[in-house]
């Protein structure tokens, strides 16, 4: 048999008078009356409700919460270790094509049955706009599924090329011996189905621990996982604290690998703790991680301004900043930012809306939570006092909901607090240069960050894009030309970086299925 061919799915665009945003609207209603919601553990099929309870806030509206939740105890992630062993014995056996079939099921209920319900999750907990939440919830979880279903077909057909007479040579892609811990971020539902759906795709269990910030549209996530048919224990849905869930997840000689999106520093801090245990393990556990960023746009003299201008607004404001892929630093040649470059940037940027996402109309949202507005606005103020040049924004308020207002800040120190660290906000730093150092610029780019994550090219000039993309090869695993740093499509562009951004095992590509099995070659004498 061969799988349907993958195509992305359908965005929707939710224009005002269309059946979609009615739909949204109707769904977004019925979840604001019935909120809070009560999320237990789902360990082998069964919910259970320790008691031990947390709470989801809505970011827009911190008074009021989303969900409460039950976290994992100790004891939980013990059974559910030994649960997802048991059901794996059945499920790595299984034909690829009941596996297949389950998650083309999947992505089949994301497009259609549980689309608008995953929408307003999404915008109510993670303070997505409508049209945020449809590229994650609805588009890229589907498009995961279903070239993830592409993709595993054509790694199980990577086999030997030569038999020799008398003689059959295969090779088996067998799930890994042990349980995947998925611990999954906030910015993104759909990477919290990929970071556990795609390791049981190739077979595997996964011990599933959602970020305390993204709950409820990941749980909703793992119901339409078990309607699709992937059965109880394979995904075990464990939210709880990461110093109690993960610690006694890797602590397991069970442990089998880590798929893992979130911060340099967790991701770091766990590659060693997974070092420490590493006596332990039954094999070597795969490290599989897409961390932070810095990501650039770096503007030649011969770009086209309006182009460079608008995908740096959306590249660097849209979800507020806060995707792995936005844009937070700028390098710009002084002729173009004097010559219009600055007033169109300016313009665009005060044109944009700022308020509760669920409202039609609104561009940028609420950061996440009390952590993030604390860490944004902090570095709004190591920028000011550090004498940065605030020309946008620079406030915030959270008096309601986490606010703050879009802000752009421009320097003439190449290593300036927020155009080196990581901030993960709706901030943007500007850096121009001189016209005849563009090349010198590449290469400060290149230098000025551990990072390695995402970055584009504005440049006409085919000499200009060239001498960035070579001075900038390790600088971003995701390379834009006259794009912007964000949004990789499954199926389109593969999504990952280096250097600190991650293991650069490409979500959304054949290359992270390989990660997740281990090969047995047979040879077979007749
Ligand atoms: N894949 C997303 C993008 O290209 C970013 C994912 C992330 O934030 O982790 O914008």
């Amino acid at each position: 048999f061969k799988v349907p061919q993958a195509d992305n799915e359908p965005m929707k665009h939710y224009a005002p008078g269309s059946p979609e945003r009615a739909a949204l609207q109707a769904a977004l209603d019925t979840m604001k009356q019935e909120l809070p919601f009560e999320v237990p553990c789902i360990v082998n099929g069964k919910a259970v409700f320790t008691g031990k309870l947390a709470k989801q806030p809505i970011p827009h509206a911190h008074a009021t919460f989303l969900c409460t939740y039950h976290e994992a105890t100790p004891e939980v992630v013990d059974a559910a270790i030994a649960g997802a062993l048991a059901a794996k014995k059945e499920w790595e056996l299984m034909p690829w094509s009941e596996r297949a079939a389950v998650f083309l099921k999947a992505a089949d209920l994301i497009s259609g049955k549980y689309r608008y319900r995953l929408l307003a999750a999404t915008m109510l907990g993670q303070g997505k706009t409508a049209w945020q939440a449809e590229i994650d919830a609805a588009a890229e979880m589907a498009d995961f599924f279903r070239f993830g279903v592409k993709y595993v077909e054509q790694l199980y057909a990577q086999q030997p090329e030569k038999n020799s007479q008398g003689v059959w040579n295969r090779v088996e892609y067998r799930a890994l011996e042990g349980f995947i811990l998925a611990v999954s971020p906030f910015n993104f539902t759909a990477i919290g189905g990929n970071l556990s759906g795609a390791p049981a795709m190739v077979g595997n269990v996964a011990l599933w621990k959602p970020s305390p910030m993204a709950i409820y549209a990941n749980y909703i996530t793992h119901q339409l996982l078990t309607e699709a048919g992937v059965p109880a224990g394979v995904i075990q849905f464990i939210p709880g604290p990461a110093e109690e869930v993960v610690a006694k997840a890797i602590s397991s000689p069970d442990f089998a690998g880590l798929h893992f999106t979130g911060s340099t520093f967790v991701f770091r801090k766990l590659w060693k703790d997974i070092a420490l245990n590493l006596d332990k393990y039954k094999a070597y556990p795969r490290i599989v991680g897409e961390t932070g960023g810095k990501n650039f746009h770096l503007v030649h003299s011969s770009a086209d301004v309006a182009n460079a201008v608008h995908q740096t607004v959306r590249g660097a404001f849209e979800y507020q900043g806060q995707k792995c892929s936005a844009c937070s630093r700028l390098y710009v040649p002084k002729s173009l930012w004097e010559g219009g470059f600055k007033e169109k940037l300016l313009s665009e940027t005060k044109a944009i809306k700022v308020g509760d996402p669920t409202e039609w109309g609104n561009f940028l949202g609420p950061v996440i939570g009390r952590f993030a507005y604390d860490k944004i606005t902090g570095y709004i103020k190591k920028a000011k006092d550090a004498g940065g040049e605030f020309i946008i924004g620079g406030t915030a308020d959270d008096s309601k909901g986490f606010f703050v207002q879009p802000t752009i800040i421009v320097t003439k120190d190449p290593s300036f607090v927020t155009l080196v660290e990581e901030v993960f906000g709706p901030v943007l730093t500007v850096y121009v240069y001189e016209d005849g150092d563009f090349e010198k610029t590449a290469h400060l780019i290149d230098e000025s960050t551990q990072y390695g994550l995402t970055g584009s090219i504005f440049a006409s000039e085919r000499k200009a894009v060239l001498t960035a993309s070579n001075i900038l090869r390790n600088a971003a695993g995701n390379f834009y030309i006259n794009e912007k740093s964000t949004g990789a499509v499954v199926g389109q562009q593969p999504f990952g970086g280096s250097r600190a951004s991650g293991t650069n095992d490409k979500a959304g590509s054949i290359s992270i299925f390989y990660r997740f099995v281990s090969a047995r070659s047979i040879k077979e004498g007749f």
